[in-house]
């Protein structure tokens, strides 16, 4: 059960159906991610589509680069819907999208959507003809698609065309504004082109990823006003950790916190040997710490300070988070409502039982020179104070037990 917390204004009215996930016009915001496997080894793209997909991607986009990429597609399908996993697959499509789609009809078909970046469907005059095929794709097979601008790969020649006009001005704007009209025309243009050519208009979501996030806000605020199609939020090479995460942040924020953009993604780069699905956990701690979308129930906890000489409720923050996030995917299918549970894990009186009566359930650890105990709060009320070696094994159980109690069990399918 959706547990929608605030209710914004939305500029997309136009909705989407992607596979059984509705993208725009009031759905709730959705969450995508995109595999790093190379989409020809079946076996490791169905593994980490499966593992974002259980981490909650409710999309999936793979790169379909090549006639073994394609032809791996809906055999990736076929394997994930023999493990019961539904998400519906994006293929993303750069310069032989069209031949691809030609060549491989069962993958057109066993993808959800198609991602086409008008910046790379083909140079000069074949650019037309490809794009048209890519639409008439799209339309076969009744298939949305995404028209995905980006600036690493703008349309030249239309922001050759926008720089001359613009030169031509009596006072012209700067070469910024020019590119990001390009972008927000690219997308348009691209959009009208593909409705001409027979694509409805509840089959078309616009993108125009930047990597700057001064950009990002304006440009997509300019898209927002100029068309009612949902639109795809993301900062494109958002880059590495914290700085990836801090600047996709701050850029979808501001966006969101407007009424715009009806499905995100995080592009951040990966640590080697890193978690990809890092990506879809922060999207959907961003949903969820603005109040729009819950997902997971979340820990708050304390920064620590002084007060506090020990790390172990630092520790015990962190394990109960884990055991959450672990219990989710049964969660999800069996109890109604867990994913708005707020736990608080606090390090000392000063703020303890404050925050912990907030949450559901709470507990107050002891800060130094307090009496080695910590009560614990459910629903603004103490009820029990857990003490000795076992605090954080019986906090979990409490944990457990509150779910148990407080979150009715789903009807069986
Ligand atoms: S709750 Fe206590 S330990 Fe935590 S930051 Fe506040 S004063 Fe420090």
């Amino acid at each position: 059960m959706e547990s929608p917390a605030r209710q914004l204004h939305r500029h997309a009215t136009v909705r989407v159906e992607v596979g059984a996930v509705s993208v725009g016009g009031g759905a709730p915001i959705v969450v995508q991610s995109m595999t790093n496997t190379d989409t020809a080894d079946v076996a490791a793209t169905v593994a980490q589509v499966r593992a974002l997909a259980d981490a909650g991607s409710e999309l999936v986009r793979m790169t379909v680069n090549t006639d073994a990429a394609a032809a791996a597609v809906a055999p990736i399908r076929d394997a994930l819907a023999a493990q019961g996993c539904t998400v519906p697959l994006i293929g993303d499509f750069h310069y032989n999208g069209h031949k691809l789609l030609r060549a491989h009809p069962d993958c057109a078909e066993a993808l959800a959507k198609y991602r086409i970046n008008p910046g790379n469907v083909g140079r000069g005059s074949r650019r037309d003809p490809q794009f048209a095929e890519l639409i008439e794709a799209a339309c076969r097979h009744g298939k949305p698609v995404r028209i995905g601008v980006n600036w690493g790969s703008l349309d030249q020649e239309l922001l050759a065309r926008l720089m001359d006009a613009n030169s031509a001005l009596p006072e012209p704007r700067s070469a910024q504004l020019v590119m990001r009209e390009a972008l927000v025309r690219s997308c348009l243009d691209s959009a009208t082109r593909a409705m001409e050519l027979g694509l409805a208009s509840e089959r078309i979501i616009l993108s125009a990823k930047v990597s700057s996030v001064q950009d990002l806000i304006a440009v997509y605020t300019e898209l927002a006003a100029r068309t009612r199609h949902p639109l795809h939020l993301g900062l494109t090479e958002a880059g590495l950790g914290s700085k990836g995460i801090v600047a996709s942040s701050a850029a979808l924020a501001v966006l969101l916190q407007q009424g715009i953009g009806d499905t995100i993604r995080i592009s951040l780069t990966p640590e080697p040997e890193g978690d990809r699905r890092r990506e879809v956990i922060v999207a959907q701690e961003l949903l969820q710490t603005m109040g729009l979308r819950n997902f997971t129930p979340l820990v708050t906890a304390c920064p620590g300070c002084g007060r506090t000489t020990s790390t172990f409720f630092q520790s015990l923050a962190q394990s109960i988070q884990a055991h959450l996030r672990e219990r989710m995917p049964e969660w999800r299918r069996t109890r109604l409502g867990v994913e708005g549970l707020a736990v608080a894990v606090m390090g000392c009186v000063v703020n303890g039982p404050g925050e912990s009566k907030q949450a559901n359930i709470g507990i107050s650890l002891p800060g130094t020179g307090e009496r080695p105990v910590a009560p614990v709060y459910e629903d603004g009320v103490k009820t029990v104070t857990l003490k000795g070696e076992r605090i954080a094994e019986e906090f979990q159980q409490l944990v457990e037990q509150y779910v148990e109690r407080s979150y009715p069990r789903r009807a069986s399918p």
